[in-house]
């Protein structure tokens, strides 16, 4: 009652696009009754959580923050959120998205933009009224980066205690950062993707939210595992994520990558990135600096496959299956060219096209095959520096910290959306788990995060790292 009453007081966060406060409540009592007659309790039994709505949720509206999906209500759960309900999990709501989860600001849904709890803390109002410049307070609210911006500002506000994001080129990790949360992208094939609506499906991956690693820890454990549902889950058994309380570092070799070392970085960045790897140093590990050469071509690769993908994708929603269908009834193919038009906002559009022209017959080999050439050739600038004996890298998440709205719609949205996620495109082009770990407040008093990115298929020992290092 608590977090949901919390929900209604920062309603102004636009974190929910629903919130399900009767499956919650019912939840909640059926828990109680279970703890009340001793009965075994599941691992998240009574602990209220969120879901990013671009997972499906039996008889729950799932939107995606889309036109096109409004008022669709899924038939069946997503395997991740079936596995959290199955462990007495309470769900207080779906969480607001860019749409299709195509952005890293939450700015671009249907439902408005997303607002970043730490834009009303205390110590940023402060430095802002110190700033005579400084915008109004109604105005100058920060972004809380995406796409799982709503999920993130959920947890931020303490309206729930661990939320499902989605990851395809930094969507968990990216809000984390901007709201000082653990934002952790499994390794693809460790966790079901059956349920999420598909961005890029050679990419996706369902991603946590939560204030510490270890609840992150705890999450995994219950998410992690084959799913006959989803083909691409890797059949191994599942290990135990429970991550231990002493970590030794001293034998670790940390990678610091020099090609992540840009202009853009921003120098507050730049100088707790360094002081984490002092800190490293110091413990006893051995920090190293190491070379990822093709990082340069994540970005334009990432746009080739990530469109391709949309194109083939999208052509679902087509007005007769899914939520949106208009009413002109001249011909089929107009009625599916003006429900398209209507349901997707022009990001989705515009990937669409570009998607499309990428796999025209007479472009798909210099295009489309190439950037899967590229993508094999930046995966294995991380094997090599594996192989090479280096455990986890230490990244940035992000260029900077959270910045204003105002200022974030001022240029062309897609063109920042593509360079804000230099940092962790690549790990999804590479299937590799990657965590971004809060580690200070800056000069303004907001979060920045670091990244690690451990070896395929090890994300419990990457989280050791990170529980370490919180
Ligand atoms: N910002 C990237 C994009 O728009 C990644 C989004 C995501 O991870 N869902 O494609």
């Amino acid at each position: 009652r608590k977090c949901l009453s919390l929900i209604q007081k920062t309603k102004f966060l636009n974190a929910y696009i629903t919130v399900s406060e009767e499956v919650a409540l019912k939840q909640a009592e059926e828990s109680e009754k279970r703890y009340k007659k001793g009965q075994s309790l599941g691992d998240l039994d009574g602990i209220p959580i969120a879901v990013k709505d671009n997972f499906s949720t039996s008889g729950i509206e799932t939107t995606c923050a889309s036109n096109m999906l409004k008022g669709y209500i899924p038939p069946y759960n997503a395997t991740v959120v079936q596995k959290l309900l199955d462990q007495g999990a309470l769900l207080m709501g779906k969480t607001n998205l860019d749409e299709f989860a195509m952005g890293s600001g939450s700015t671009d849904g249907v439902f408005g933009p997303v607002k970043n709890p730490w834009s009303y803390s205390k110590q940023y109002r402060e430095k802002k009224q110190q700033n005579p410049h400084g915008e109004s307070e109604d105005s100058n609210w920060l972004i809380t980066g995406g796409s799982s911006g709503g999920s993130a500002a959920a947890v931020s506000a303490f309206t729930c205690f661990a939320a499902l994001g989605s990851d395809t080129g930094g969507s968990t990790r990216n809000p984390a950062a901007h709201c000082g949360l653990v934002g952790f992208k499994p390794s693809y094939g460790l966790v079901s993707r059956h349920g999420l609506i598909p961005l890029v499906n050679s990419m996706d991956v369902p991603g946590i939210l939560t204030r510490y690693v270890d609840d992150t820890a705890i999450v995994l454990g219950i998410l992690a595992g084959h799913d006959p549902k989803d083909s691409t889950t890797v059949q191994d058994p599942v290990k135990s994520f429970v991550l231990p309380n002493l970590i030794d570092v001293s034998k670790l070799c940390i990678g610091i990558p020099k090609e992540y070392l840009v202009p853009e970085l921003s120098s507050e960045v730049r100088s707790l990135w360094s002081k984490a790897a002092d800190l490293f140093e110091s413990e006893g590990a051995k920090v190293i600096e190491v070379s990822l050469p093709h990082t340069c071509y994540s970005i334009i690769c990432y746009h080739i496959l990530c469109t391709s993908e949309v194109a083939s994708n999208m052509a679902r929603f087509d007005g007769l299956e899914y939520g949106h269908r208009c009413d002109i009834n001249v011909s089929t193919e107009a009625m599916y060219a003006a429900t398209r038009r209507e349901g997707f906002n022009d990001v989705v559009r515009g990937r669409i096209l570009s998607g499309n022209f990428f796999l025209l017959k007479e472009n798909y080999e210099n295009y489309f095959i190439k950037a899967q050439k590229v993508r094999r050739l930046i995966a294995n600038d991380f094997v090599n520096v594996f192989n090479s004996g280096v455990d986890v890298l230490l990244t940035p998440t992000t260029l900077h910290e959270a910045v204003p709205y105002l200022e974030f719609i001022k240029e062309d949205n897609r063109t920042r959306s593509a360079q804000d996620d230099i940092f962790t495109q690549a790990v999804n082009m590479a299937g590799l788990p990657a965590v971004n770990v809060p580690m200070a407040l800056s000069s303004q008093g907001l979060p920045i995060g670091l990244q690690f990115i451990g070896r395929a298929f090890c994300d419990q020992q990457l989280l050791s790292v990170a529980k370490w290092f919180e």
